[in-house]
């Protein structure tokens, strides 16, 4: 039995890792939510904001620097607020693993993830994700449990990473839609995925528990 292929932008992971890059994805699919949620101009105004503008004239065609990534994701929080920020970076997950599923992820490789039992599929496309976990986690550190349930850590977080919580709040939507769409595509359709703990609120790293 194969694993699933997961391909992305750049070559070499030990490199990617320590340059701090992440797949573009992250910039392209923000944009695209938040283009159908608050419109061009506000999309405009939160990339510009961000530093970004340049993205959004010309989509990213390579990994980008995980810092445009942490920027865009701040400055989305406090242009639209936390609860609007956070819908809007879900969207952009369930993008991304839209993406992933068209491009990236073989057919062949999702008939197989389709026929087996949740448990044994789960096993195989964390195995695949972390293999691959260079192009989403950029700098920071994926660990994972492929049990049931699942359990997902990504320590060094670039998605909230210098954001500050309150205790008990969690701000790494794009995580959670990104595995939920995936889990629920390819797995099965009652996964559910949660963020139990977060580092802007003060844990050790961002976790995410997939049940179902
Ligand atoms: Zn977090």
């Amino acid at each position: 039995m194969g694993t699933v292929a997961l391909q992305e932008h750049a070559p070499d992971p030990a490199l990617a890792a320590a340059a701090g890059v992440i797949g573009p994805n992250a910039l392209i699919q923000v944009a695209a939510a938040l283009k159908d949620s608050h419109g061009p101009a506000e999309a405009a105004a939160v990339f510009a904001r961000a530093g970004l503008s340049r993205f959004l004239d010309q989509p990213p065609e390579t990994m980008v620097d995980e810092r445009f990534v942490t920027a865009l994701h701040a400055t989305l929080r406090a242009r639209l607020g936390v609860a609007e920020a956070r819908a809007v970076a879900d969207d952009a997950g369930v993008r991304t693993a839209g993406y992933l599923l068209a491009h990236r992820i073989p057919s062949a490789a999702q008939r197989v993830l389709g026929v087996l039992p949740p448990v044994l599929a789960a096993r195989m496309l964390m195995g695949s994700i972390g293999a691959h976990a260079w192009t989403f986690a950029g700098g920071g550190a994926f660990t994972y449990r492929a049990d049931r349930p699942v359990v997902f850590s990504v320590e060094g977080c670039p998605l909230c990473r210098d954001a500050h919580a309150a205790p008990g709040a969690v701000l790494c939507d794009y995580y959670a839609g990104t595995f939920r769409h995936l889990f629920r595509t390819l797995v099965t359709p009652r996964a559910r995925v949660a963020q139990t703990a977060c580092q802007a609120a003060g844990a050790a790293a961002c976790t995410f528990t997939i049940t179902w």
